[in-house]
């Protein structure tokens, strides 16, 4: 599979898979170990992952895979994410979610990854939400310790605008090399926002989370995702795709600023359409007849 830079020695595959949902789906360690393998098979070796997911159990979960089979470290890129404090039964003491990028989280929080994932080092770590309370220099600081340790080596955000972004890199001496947004024909805020020409300007490859609305792509339950939908499946048949999965992943995969879809199913055969896209070749009338849809009124 194609591979995208983003540091001197860091690339990612074009495709990614994420666990957001790895606790859900009812596997054991031996299975997870195949999954993946199966994964690797395909070309993806990039996982996206985060403390928080399946309250606070996943990253532990992706973790056994390591200890089974020792070798498979060097063949993947983690990214992992912090920042988000969710309310849980592992945290009695927490009266509400809420959010904290200061240096004894960010740090405490990645050194936390480390023993789940059973692993010495992190490819990327992400602050997972834009922080009100951020304190740039504060972040930037738990950042460069991490990296001098060895224990990270390169560091993005995700749900960030440019401004937010800036502030950050601002403070920073490494280049962060992603921000992690939702992307998809059912979520073009970052089209509308101008994050997208941002991270063209600056080179930042972006990755796109739940490129299918996270399964709501096949359900319709307006009249927003009715024409979507329509327009999906006339698009599919026009180019002979058996889906609308496929179009949705072309017209991630057909944007120049090169996102990585961030695929969330837990089945191989569904993954396996998913990388099968990347040989799908959208016009660009198609892409606009999907973005027209989605915003719901032609261009200007
Ligand atoms: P998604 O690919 O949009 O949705 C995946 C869900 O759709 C799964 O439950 C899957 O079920 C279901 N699905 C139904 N039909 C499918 C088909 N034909 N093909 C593929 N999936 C189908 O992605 P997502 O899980 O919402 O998000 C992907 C990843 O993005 C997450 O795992 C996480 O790593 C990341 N993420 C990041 C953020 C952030 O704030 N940074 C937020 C959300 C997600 P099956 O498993 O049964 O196939």
């Amino acid at each position: 599979m194609e591979r995208t830079q983003l540091a001197v020695d860091l690339t990612f595959s074009r495709i990614a898979h994420g666990l957001w949902r790895l606790n859900e789906w009812a596997m054991s360690p031996q299975q997870r170990l195949h999954f993946v393998q199966e994964l690797l098979d395909l070309g993806i070796t990039t996982f996206d992952i985060a403390d928080i997911y399946g309250d606070y159990t996943c990253e532990a979960l992706f973790g056994e895979i390591f200890k089974l089979e020792p070798a498979l470290r060097r063949r993947i890129e983690i990214v992992t994410k912090c920042g988000i404090k969710i309310t849980s039964p592992k945290f009695p003491d927490r009266k509400i979610g809420h959010y904290d990028t200061g240096y004894r989280h960010i740090v405490a929080s990645a050194e936390q990854s480390l023993k789940n994932l059973q692993t010495d080092y992190l490819d990327v770590l992400l602050i997972h939400r834009p922080d009100p309370l951020m304190d740039p220099t504060e972040t930037a600081r738990a950042f460069e310790e991490l990296h001098r340790a060895g224990k990270v080596r390169y560091f993005g955000v995700s749900n960030f605008n440019p401004m937010q972004f800036d502030m950050l890199q601002r403070h920073f001496s490494q280049k962060l090399v992603t921000n992690q947004v939702e992307f998809s024909p059912w979520c073009i805020e970052h089209i509308q926002n101008n994050n997208v020409e941002f991270f063209q300007k600056e080179g930042i490859v972006p990755m796109a989370w739940s490129p299918l609305a996270g399964g709501q792509a096949f359900d319709p339950v307006d009249a927003r995702s009715a024409r979507l939908h329509k327009v999906l499946h006339e698009i599919a048949k026009e180019m002979g795709a058996d889906g609308i999965d496929l179009v949705a992943y072309a017209w991630i995969l057909k944007h120049p600023a090169k996102f990585v879809p961030i695929v969330g199913s837990g089945r191989p055969d569904r993954v396996k359409r998913a990388v099968g896209t990347l040989d799908l070749a959208l016009t660009t009338e198609q892409w606009f007849r999907i973005l027209v849809a989605s915003q719901g009124h032609p261009v200007p």
